[in-house]
């Protein structure tokens, strides 16, 4: 992908280019990775707003694009029930789960145990089973903490390249970019959330921090579920 090369600063960027021109952008960077990769660039759904834009946008690349979404039994009812409209509406959206038996409240013992164990294995096996050569996410470099150190194109897995095509954009143009388009949301994000996830981690927070209601009262706090930090492809991974 030529913007594989790019030698372009994204903090200029997130403040140096307008809506437009950053939907513009984020349009250019799926295209030019669907030419790459075809059916192998899979976008993973996480059904929150970040997601939510990048779906939008890879069906307008093209609405052959298809994508996973990782769900797990502790998904709040909302979310449940908004990931089944998707699926309805796009069969093309596969769900991965694990229903593996866990110790109980292994969230509060070992938050990155239970992630790894629900949300990083699925996401894996998606990866492996559809064959994907060039994930889709919906990471921004302005959502937190933990999210400052990524590029929109990179290969943290040998032969995996992941696209971040909203890297640069704030949360208040992912909002902007959902109301234009008309772009269906989780009806959480009316109840005051601003990051989604497990019912039993995520907590209405305010201040400064987009993901400060994730995993509260952990070592996790503000953190990462690790699909964005463990490796995904089974031969680079460090856990076998
Ligand atoms: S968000 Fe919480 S409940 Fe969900 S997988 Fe991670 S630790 Fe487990």
């Amino acid at each position: 992908m030529a913007l594989l090369a790019t030698s372009e600063n994204i903090k200029t960027l997130v403040d140096g280019l307008n809506f437009a021109e950053k939907v513009e952008r984020s349009l250019r960077l799926i295209r030019e990775a669907y030419e790459e990769y075809g059916d192998r660039l899979v976008v993973a759904n996480s059904l929150g707003k970040d997601s939510c834009a990048v779906w939008d946008l890879a069906k307008r690349v093209s609405p052959q694009i298809g994508g996973f979404i990782v769900t797990t039994r502790y998904k709040p009812r909302e979310t449940i029930e908004f990931m089944k409209h998707a699926v309805a509406r796009y069969p093309e959206l596969k769900v991965y789960k694990n229903d593996i038996e866990i110790p109980d409240r292994l969230y509060e013992t070992d938050p990155d145990r239970c992630c790894d164990i629900l949300k990083v294995e699925p996401t894996r096996r998606a990866i492996s089973e559809m064959n994907v050569g060039c994930w889709v996410t919906g990471l921004r470099c302005t959502e937190g903490r933990t999210r400052t150190d990524f590029q929109e194109v990179e290969e943290r897995d040998k032969g995996l390249v992941k696209l971040n095509p909203i890297l640069i954009w704030h949360e208040r143009e992912v909002w902007q970019y959902l109301a234009l388009f008309k772009v269906p949301a989780n009806p959480l994000y009316a109840a005051g959330y601003r990051s989604l996830g497990c019912a039993t981690c995520t907590k209405i927070a305010n201040g400064p921090d987009e993901r400060a209601g994730r995993w509260i009262g952990t070592s996790k706090c503000g953190g990462e579920c690790g699909i964005h930090t463990r490796p995904l492809k089974s031969e680079s991974r460090d856990d076998r």
